[in-house]
């Protein structure tokens, strides 16, 4: 029998697709982690999984009994959140700027969370959907309630859940033979946890972090000094004006960083769509974008992996939306316009 347990059980133990076109474009093996596949559809599965088992290792919470988790989220965490919750008999409070896709926020409602729409506002802004959703857990706290607030940006239990499962896969996936990784961050907790792992395994690996326009990231890990311009329509990714716990995590294992504008990202979005039967996310259209700049750094015969974080249906509304598009001058799919 090959029978998993429930959500926890089928997290996790993604494919690694070679992206034909990218590889061919570049004579590099191009590679990307299919996380869209994912029982909650992102590679926010792993993270929501890691905070929630940590939560009940230290006795914050038990399975079966009453328990709240609390998060601020662009809405892929809050869904991974909310299912594992829903496995173990928890509920779910999760704070969503209304601006994340319809998507996410129709499937949040959908799964039961009790779902908490803010505006976007900067980090240092109290309103600010991280610092709303921390109040809400420690007003709860002080009523009594067993309560987490699973803190994604600074619980290191989140980067711990990809250095030991989404790291190890891909050194095993490709038996090794791995030249670089390149990724974008929201948290960092993947580029982190993964970077952790291969290096471990080969510390001449080289770690790219891939930065969406408007956020500050990029020049981090060139510069040391956090600078943003510009804007982008990729969500779950980026930081503006401060570095996330679980990206100073990785800083030492991190070689260098890309800066991909949207144009770039939503070509791989398309192009992967149409010509590869694979649909991804604004993020994943980044990392892939991110992967090919890196192989042309590197020059042919390298193997480069990426992770295609999420699926092309969570963002209909906007990447795929003909109206949205023209709106902000960007590329519209010709088979939609
Ligand atoms: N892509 C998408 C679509 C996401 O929702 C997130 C998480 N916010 C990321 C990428 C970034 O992942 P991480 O938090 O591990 O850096």
């Amino acid at each position: 029998m090959q029978v998993v347990d429930g959500f926890a059980g089928a997290v996790g133990n993604t494919p690694l697709i070679r992206l034909k076109r990218a590889s061919a474009a570049t004579g590099c093996e191009i590679l990307g982690k299919a996380e869209f596949m994912q029982p909650g559809g992102s590679v926010k599965d792993r993270a929501a999984l890691g905070i929630i088992e940590d939560a009940e290792r230290r006795g914050q919470l038990t399975p079966g009994e009453p328990g709240i988790v609390v998060e601020g989220t662009a809405g892929n965490t809050g869904i991974g959140l909310t299912l594992v919750a829903n496995a173990r008999g928890y509920q779910s409070i999760i704070v969503v700027p209304h601006t994340q896709s319809r998507e996410k926020l129709d499937f949040l409602r959908m799964i039961g969370a009790d779902l908490r729409l803010v505006d976007p506002k900067p980090l240092r802004d109290p309103g600010h959907y991280v610092n709303t959703s921390r109040r809400i857990a420690e007003q709860l706290a002080a009523e009594g309630k067993r309560v987490i607030w699973a803190n994604q940006f600074g619980n290191l239990a989140n980067a711990a859940a990809h250095e030991a499962t989404t790291g190890p896969e891909i050194w095993a996936q490709t038996g090794g033979r791995v030249d670089a990784f390149t990724c974008s961050c929201g948290t960092g907790g993947t580029l982190t946890g993964v970077a952790r792992a291969l290096k471990a395994r080969n510390p001449k690996l080289r770690i790219v972090l891939a930065d969406p326009m408007g956020s500050g990231m990029y020049s981090w890990i060139k510069t040391g000094e956090v600078k943003a311009e510009g804007n982008s329509i990729t969500e779950g990714i980026g930081q503006a004006s401060a570095v996330p716990g679980n990206l100073e995590h990785g800083r030492a294992f991190i070689d260098d960083a890309v800066q991909i504008d949207d144009p770039t990202a939503l070509e791989q979005v398309f192009d992967l769509q149409l010509h590869e039967g694979i649909s991804i996310g604004g993020s994943a259209g980044i990392n892939v974008a991110a992967a090919i700049a890196v192989a042309r750094q590197m020059g042919p015969g390298h193997t480069i992996v990426t992770v295609l974080c999420d699926g092309g249906a969570r963002y209909q509304s906007k990447l795929f939306n003909p109206a949205f598009l023209r709106e902000r001058g960007l590329p519209v799919p010709p088979w939609l316009a």
